[in-house]
């Protein structure tokens, strides 16, 4: 198709809705890309935030950051190539007050507009300076139009869509809106808080697109307003109605009943562990063992804080599965950490079925062809009890006999598309029935959140850590002390313990300026050259990162288990879940890099002994000398707390809840308009009011889940 000339910067608000034949404007293919394209759509595009262009500011009452409206009369105007390259005008305002405009970006239509003498009406922050109120960008507006009588409102917006199109399109679909309440009037009535319950919500929606001059500002601003709070409740009663709905859905499911001998696998494994299992661990395994029982379903969370032992109950409810006569399939993030508990695996399972003649398979998308041959046979023909690997385990190639069980481990690091094609895979010889799926993470979902992302999963805790641990102690240390560090290293090294380095980056960038890991590698080995560790043997530094080839990989992470090297540099691929009880210091470099959740776990790699721990933080300010805010709150909540609930609370209120999950991970589509912390309340009204509609209102709440989630609906269900 030819591409049509280009569209002018600032198209005018269009009269009408554009006919459906009409070439498409610049601002129409972007209204398509925001997804904008039908009257609700429109009306459920709100507004970021609302500008005051009521009233003109009088500059002598103005203070430094107020956002203000000013009128007045160009004096100069001029480029200037101070710095950089600036257009700077002059204006006398109207009560006499000079206000300095500055664009760093500018078009010939700027200069024709401050033009000297011309009359202008501009928008923007002030700024108070010693040499008077300026304003950096401010926006040009026409200075004799009436001035609004309500706020304006600022809408998300991208590259080609002006403000003013945008607003007129929202204006247009609001205007021939004709919405019906999907909400009850009985659960209305009962709405908490506020008096949300007194709008419709289509008064509520015409309310944030267009406040009246008398709204309250501060609450339309803070998203507290009862117009705000109402559509924060029918998000929320939307998303509660669609999990009710697929934990109806899964009700309807079958699964096979898994059910162990009382003197079976289950309890011949738990007689050969080196340790007795904690009060947590036992709960635990109960709640596993009953949902398997049952003839649905299972969609069961784990979670457990690093170091809670979660592999042996995985272990554990494999054994039930496999008991049953059934497969099981455990997959983990990464190759390192699946050959990890592969190991551990084979090490507690295999003995005791080798008499079985069933085996522990192994799966990765790493292995000779020939190897992965023989695995894909086993597991097809059923000898393969249970499988193990990365996600080369749900490649459709992999046929399963029969799979009764599907775990995932650190599931936050899989997408929903993976999740849900683990729970298709029963297997030729399960026809109709689904495999259980047992979930397991090592970060904690705050309550809220997990009543809202993860409604149709039944959440289990490990909240006690095995006996005989000692806490990591954690330092917050500049990266100027390192020596300092490098030193403790020796000690740790020379009394025959193992030490973690870990670097954000893989090689030297130098925009950033990193120390990369292959420079700390070079540096710690010269460092440590000459000490001998326990044993008197010399000690040796091993370098992991994310470009080393897979065999390496696994050489260098295996010697480390091994003991036969005293320090391991790494990126971050050590993240999750390795287990080296000798390990007793874990040195984080740029630490201000790294999330909070990442810190947690990476401190989770040490201490797993009975042996004393400690975690150094090392960080490195930025140019201005200084860590970002959000910086410093991390390293703060990491020396504050070890509590993993605590980091994810923190985690959460630092980072929202979109970035907490990630959608892709949730599986849910993110909240718009409800906030977890503010609308707290709202959660549990929807909780109580889902089951009620889908009872009494089926209709409706269909319409309701329609309206609000349609097409992100089939997310739900994973
Ligand atoms: P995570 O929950 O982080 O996956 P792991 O399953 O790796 O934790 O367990 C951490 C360590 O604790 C392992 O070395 C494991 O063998 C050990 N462990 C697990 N349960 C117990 C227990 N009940 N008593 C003592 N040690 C345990
Ligand atoms: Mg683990």
């Amino acid at each position: 198709m030819p591409r049509r000339a280009a569209a002018p910067t600032e198209p005018a608000p269009p009269a009408g809705a554009p006919g459906p034949r009409a070439p498409a404007s610049a601002a129409q293919r972007a209204l398509q890309r925001l997804g904008l394209t039908d009257d609700s759509a429109l009306a459920l595009h709100l507004p970021l935030r609302y500008e005051d262009l009521t009233r003109v500011t009088p500059l002598g009452q103005a203070r430094d950051g107020d956002e203000a409206l000013v009128e007045g009369v160009v004096l100069s105007c001029e480029v200037l190539t101070r710095l950089r390259r600036q257009l700077v005008a002059v204006v006398q305002a109207d009560d006499g007050v000079r206000l300095t405009l500055r664009f760093f970006t500018f078009y010939p239509t700027h200069r024709q507009r401050l033009a000297v003498g011309a009359r202008v009406r501009v928008h923007g922050e002030l700024r108070g300076g010693w040499a008077g109120w300026s304003m950096v960008h401010p926006r040009l507006l026409a200075p004799d139009a009436a001035l609004p009588t309500g706020l304006t409102p600022v809408y998300p917006t991208t590259a080609g869509l002006p403000q003013a199109y945008l607003r007129a399109a929202i204006q247009r679909a609001l205007a021939r809106l004709a919405w019906d309440e999907t909400v009850p009037s009985a659960a209305l009535a009962e709405l908490p808080g506020g008096h949300a319950r007194a709008w419709t919500l289509q008064q509520a929606l015409r309310l944030l697109h267009q406040p009246p001059p008398d709204v309250e500002r501060d609450a339309l601003q803070q998203r507290t307003h009862p117009a705000w709070r109402r559509l924060a409740a029918e998000e929320l009663l939307a998303q509660q109605l669609a999990q009710w709905q697929a934990r109806q859905q899964r009700a309807a499911q079958r699964a096979p009943v898994l059910r162990a001998a009382p003197d079976g696998l289950p309890a011949r494994l738990q007689a050969v562990l080196p340790f007795a299992l904690t009060g947590a661990q036992r709960r635990v395994v109960a709640d596993i063992a009953a949902d398997l029982a049952r003839a649905h379903p299972m969609h069961r969370l784990l979670q457990g804080d690093v170091g809670s032992g979660k592999t042996v109950v995985a272990a554990l409810a494999a054994a039930v599965a496999i008991d049953a006569g059934w497969q099981c399939a455990l997959m983990a993030p990464t190759e390192i950490l699946a050959e990890q508990h592969f190991g551990k695996l084979v090490q507690w399972l295999e003995p005791l079925l080798q008499p079985l003649g069933r085996s522990v398979a192994w799966l990765t998308g790493a292995q000779p062809r020939a190897q992965r041959q023989a695995m894909l046979q086993a597991i097809a023909q059923g000898q393969a009890a249970l499988v193990v690997g990365t996600h080369a385990v749900i490649q459709q190639q992999v046929v399963f006999q029969r799979l009764g069980l599907a775990i995932v481990d650190e599931q936050h690091r899989f997408g929903v598309e993976q999740r849900l094609a683990l729970r298709g895979k029963a297997g030729a010889d399960a026809p109709g029935l689904e495999p259980h799926l047992l979930m397991m993470s090592a970060t904690p979902i705050p309550r809220t959140l997990a009543m809202t992302a993860f409604g149709d999963v039944d959440v289990s805790t490990l909240d006690e850590l095995p006996p005989g641990r000692t806490p990591v102690v954690t330092k917050l240390l500049a990266d100027t002390r390192r020596a300092q560090v490098i030193e403790r290293i020796r000690a740790q090294v020379a009394q025959g313990r193992q030490v973690y380095w870990v670097c954000p980056l893989v090689e030297e960038s130098e925009a950033l300026d990193l120390r990369a890991a292959t420079a700390t590698h070079a540096e710690l080995a010269a460092a440590l050259h000459g000490v001998l560790d326990a044993h008197g043997r010399p000690v040796q530094v091993g370098l992991l990162h994310a470009r080393l080839p897979t065999a390496d990989k696994k050489a260098v992470m295996a010697a480390f288990a091994r003991g036969e090297l005293a320090v391991l540099v790494a990126t971050t691929v050590i993240e999750v879940g390795v287990d080296v009880p000798n390990a007793t210091l874990m040195v984080v470099e740029h630490a201000e890099r790294f999330g909070l959740s990442q810190l947690h776990q990476l401190r989770g790699r040490v201490g797993r002994g009975s042996l004393a721990a400690a975690c150094v933080l090392l960080y490195s300010p930025g140019q201005d000398g200084r860590l970002s805010a959000a910086a410093r709150e991390r390293l703060r909540a990491m020396v504050e707390t070890h509590d993993g609930f605590e980091i994810a609370r923190r985690d959460l209120a630092i980072r929202g809840p979109g970035e907490f999950l990630g959608a892709r991970q949730s599986g849910l589509p993110m909240l718009r308009f409800a906030d977890l912390q503010r609308d707290a309340d709202l959660i549990e009204w929807a909780q109580r009011w889902a089951p009620w509609m889908w009872t009494h209102a089926p209709q409706q709440a269909q319409a309701h889940v329609q309206r609000w989630l349609g097409a992100k609906l089939d997310y739900l269900k994973a």
